[in-house]
């Protein structure tokens, strides 16, 4: 929405005022006018912060480069946008293989780090991604990052793992290569997309208690430490229902029930917010890419009992044309059978899927228990025995239940 569209719905806004500080006592918020570096106290009777997350820019040489770049805001996008626009002017010579590659350097192979690959090597970059760790898709399971990075490697993107970065070398205020601990990369345009942290300076600085990873700590109403204040989305922790305890997975759905919940119990109707499964989906090239609850990482930094479970099927009935495999791997508490993470991949069916598991965590329902879930059949849209129960069977035969 713009500024004018909310200020409809009898919203005050203010575009270009940055909250400075908290006065929690007193009950006011001071706000400086960025333009005018005016300040001014804005009162308050009740207060949410929702102040977000910043990308993270780690202190090595070179991070200041104009063409090093973060992708957070809409600016960010527009920014990154207009660099490649100027190099594509060239397109022409490019094509006819005159034109110099335009290298393109992703520091970070998660979410973000893989969409982007996507988006410079669909406009004809070159395109490198360097990872620190030893799979991309941060902790998802390597049966499905291994199906990933073939097809990234199909589509020529060179991906460097276990390799970190550790500054820039360039001039006149560019950078042109990357150095790392495994060589040196040249580049045209870095993107760093290794993470965010919660922006909570603010609730810091008025001593309102924050937890895992600096983030602001609420309760199920989103209430914060300090009376009368409220904190939601990216700068605020959540309750992972697998485990029970505090998390920071930082995205927009979350974001926006998490705002719902506050502005709920601040216009007085007490609702609470459970917690979040860390279901996320994603694309990359033709591949739906989705998780949900613990990956097998996930569950050993954990210490649980547990064991993985993984089967490829079909989207589609085998004899209805068009249908495409699906890999599902679930991770499994032993002994009781209980779900805990289910992770898929597959060039369709896989994103709404992952859904109906996300279900079933809140369930907190056992592999038995999805193998008898009455999940539809028809041709066109799954096997007589969807996936999803498939691997629920295979769970099963493993726990010796079969
Ligand atoms: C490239 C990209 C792709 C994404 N894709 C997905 C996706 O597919 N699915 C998904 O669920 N999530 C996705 N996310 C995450 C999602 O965008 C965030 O989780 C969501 O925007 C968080 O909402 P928020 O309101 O908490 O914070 P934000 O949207 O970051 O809003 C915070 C706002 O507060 C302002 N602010 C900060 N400090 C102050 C201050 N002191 N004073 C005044 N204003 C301040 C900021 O300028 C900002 O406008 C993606 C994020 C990125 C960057």
């Amino acid at each position: 929405m713009t500024p004018e569209e909310v200020e409809q719905r009898g919203i005050v806004v203010r575009t270009g005022w940055e909250a400075t500080s908290i006065e929690k006592q007193e009950k006011f918020v001071v706000v400086e006018n960025r333009e005018t570096n005016t300040q001014e106290r804005a009162a308050f009777d009740i207060l949410a912060i929702t102040t977000g997350a910043i990308p993270i820019r780690p202190s090595i040489p070179g991070i200041d480069f104009q063409n090093v770049f973060a992708l957070r805001t809409l600016a960010d996008g527009i920014a990154l946008k207009a660099q490649v626009d100027r190099w594509m002017i060239d397109q022409e010579k490019r094509a006819a293989g005159k034109g110099e590659p335009f290298n393109v350097v992703i520091v970070g192979g998660g979410y973000i780090g893989m969409e982007l690959c996507e988006a410079f090597a669909k406009r004809g970059a070159v395109v490198t991604i360097l990872e620190k760790a030893d799979r991309i898709l941060g902790s998802m399971d390597t049966p499905v990052t291994q199906i990933v990075e073939e097809t990234i490697a199909r589509e020529k993107i060179r991906l460097l793992k276990e390799t970190t970065a550790l500054g820039f070398e360039g001039s006149m205020g560019m950078a042109h290569k990357v150095v790392t601990d495994k060589g040196e990369f040249n580049a045209n345009l870095v993107v760093l997309a290794i993470g965010v942290s919660p922006a909570s300076a603010l609730a810091v600085s008025a001593g309102i208690a924050t937890g895992i990873r600096r983030t602001i700590t609420v309760d199920s109403h989103m209430r914060t430490s300090a009376p009368d204040i409220y904190a939601a989305g990216d700068c605020a922790d959540a309750t992972f229902i697998v485990t029970g305890k505090k998390t920071y997975i930082p995205l927009g759905t979350t974001a926006n029930k998490q705002g719902r919940i506050a502005g709920e119990n601040i216009a007085g109707r007490e609702t609470t917010f459970d917690g979040v499964a860390g279901t996320a989906q994603t694309k990359i090239f033709d591949l739906e890419v989705a998780r949900t609850g613990l990956s097998s990482l996930e569950a050993e930094q954990e210490s649980l009992d547990f064991f993985t479970s993984t089967i490829k099927g079909r989207s589609r009935a085998k004899a209805y044309p068009a249908g495409k495999p699906i890999l599902v791997t679930y991770t499994v508490e032993r002994g009781s059978g209980r779900l805990l993470g289910a992770q898929m991949v597959g060039q369709e069916g896989v994103a709404h899927r992952i859904d109906t598991l996300a279900a079933c965590l809140y369930g907190r329902m056992t592999v038995e228990d999805v193998a008898r879930l009455d999940l539809g059949y028809a041709p066109p849209f799954a096997t007589v025995w969807d996936p999803m129960l498939v691997a629920a069977n295979a769970a099963l035969k493993e726990m010796g239940t079969r």
